[in-house]
């Protein structure tokens, strides 16, 4: 008997055992394919020898001390490294162990700076149904799925949502994406105008919706009619780049495939690339000037920020994905996973849409294609997509069961960055297989 808390009380999961590139090995020996690398976590899959070596070099040196004493090399070198990377405006950057830590702090922020900069009136967030931002409570209140936040209903905090940008199920016949932007960014501004535009402190969402509707990135200009809506009426953007961010879509950060230019941002996952676990904030130097011009003090705080060994693995992943041309790779690499799932699943009469941006990708499972109708909830459907493929040897992250007819099933596919090509052409045959 396991003494472990588990996810679900009633599944009892393998031992893992090991990692070798893309394949993780269970203590029976079977490997299987790694296809979703956790959840977008494994970027690098699960031998990376600079990753490991990095982390060690730090261990011999010294593991841990409080940010409260001292500041480390691995955490300044993170940060410059950071800040040269990310899109011009980000600053500044507060490192956090997860990425609902690296939400949390991010709504706190920008709380803080309403509060410090006379508007305390400000304390309204907007984000968007169907979304997942973390576990704790701020960030379980900021996302809107609503399977999630009713077992803890009503949340601590009040937040209010609106539609997200979901062409497959969004986009009305005969309308452009670009009037479906804007529509978007519309109702967007008719929710503050309701709220009263100088009572909402942000507009949070993901670039590339992950976990909650399968690798949906918005239209084109969507993001840069949210920027103009936030900008008319002093709201700020927080993106929330936890699944997307780090590569994963084709560019270090999503959003600069949006044009957009985020307040504050917050990243985890692929930073450490499972070998720690680490999350960062970045923001605006607008708003951290302000709050070293007011108290001097962000009012937040965790024991493990800025970890030195978290930070030297994340500073290697960096290395990696940067120095090393890893991340220039996901492009081609996302078309050509692309390429073979439209090959085996283009006319499929269960798959409605492919979809997403570099190695983050989603097929919608549909009860009837024509109609896009999904499936009944009650058939669970990704429940046994998920135990198929594992079955097969493949571990991939299905999702979804409509619960308000908003959305279908969907497998989210997110593998390391370095899946070759027979590796991409056994993930779409044992994925064929599952479905
Ligand atoms: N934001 C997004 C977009 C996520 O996908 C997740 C995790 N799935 C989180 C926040 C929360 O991250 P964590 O589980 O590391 O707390």
């Amino acid at each position: 008997m396991s003494h472990i808390f588990p996810r679900h009380t009633l599944i009892q999961p393998p031992r893992i055992a090991g990692g070798d590139g893309v394949y993780l090995i269970d203590a029976d020996g079977k490997r299987y394919l790694d296809g979703s690398g956790g959840a977008a976590v494994s970027c690098l899959g699960h031998s990376d020898r600079k990753v490991l070596d990095a982390i060690k070099a730090q261990l011999d040196r010294i593991a841990f001390a409080h940010t409260g004493f001292f500041t480390s090399d691995p955490a300044e070198e993170l940060a410059d490294r950071l800040i040269a990377l990310a899109p011009e405006g980000l600053e500044r950057v507060y490192l956090v162990s997860g990425g609902s830590e690296a939400v949390e702090a991010a709504l706190k922020l920008a709380r803080q700076y309403f509060i410090e900069t006379g508007q305390p009136q400000r304390r309204h967030v907007i984000a968007r149904q169907q979304s997942y931002h973390g576990n704790t409570l701020g960030a379980l209140a900021t996302g809107g799925n609503r399977w999630r936040r009713a077992p803890f209903a009503p949340l601590l905090m009040e937040t209010h949502h609106v539609s997200p940008c979901y062409a497959y199920r969004g986009q009305q016949p005969g309308e452009t994406a670009d009037a479906y932007g804007l529509r978007l960014a519309r109702e967007f501004e008719s929710k503050l105008e309701e709220l009263g535009p100088d009572t909402v402190m942000a507009f949070v969402a993901e670039p590339v919706v992950g976990a909650t509707l399968g690798a949906v990135p918005a239209v084109p200009g969507y993001f840069k009619a949210i920027r103009e809506v936030c900008d008319r009426h002093g709201v700020l953007l927080i993106l929330d780049e936890v699944m997307c961010g780090m590569g994963r879509t084709g560019t270090l950060f999503a959003c600069e495939q949006d044009g957009v230019r985020p307040d504050i941002c917050a990243i985890a996952k692929g930073l450490g690339a499972g070998y720690q676990p680490i999350g960062a904030m970045l923001c605006s130097g607008t708003i951290y000037e302000a709050i070293a011009a007011g108290s001097g003090f962000f009012q937040h705080g965790h024991t493990y920020m800025g970890h030195p060994t978290a930070c030297a693995a994340a500073l290697a992943v960096l290395g990696r994905l940067t120095d090393d041309g890893i991340a220039a790779d996901v492009a081609p690499r996302g078309d050509r996973l692309r390429a073979a799932l439209e090959d085996r699943f283009g006319q499929h009469p269960h798959v409605g849409d492919i979809r997403g941006r570099g190695l983050f990708l989603g097929l919608e499972l549909v009860a009837d294609r024509e109609n896009r109708t999904p499936f009944d909830p009650a058939r669970k459907v990704n429940a046994r997509v998920k135990r198929a493929a594992f079955e097969a040897g493949l571990v991939c992250y299905p999702m979804g069961g409509t619960i308000d007819g908003q959305r279908g099933d969907h497998v989210l596919l997110a593998p390391p960055f370095i899946l070759d090509e027979d590796q991409t052409g056994e993930l779409v045959d044992k994925l064929g297989v599952a479905i």
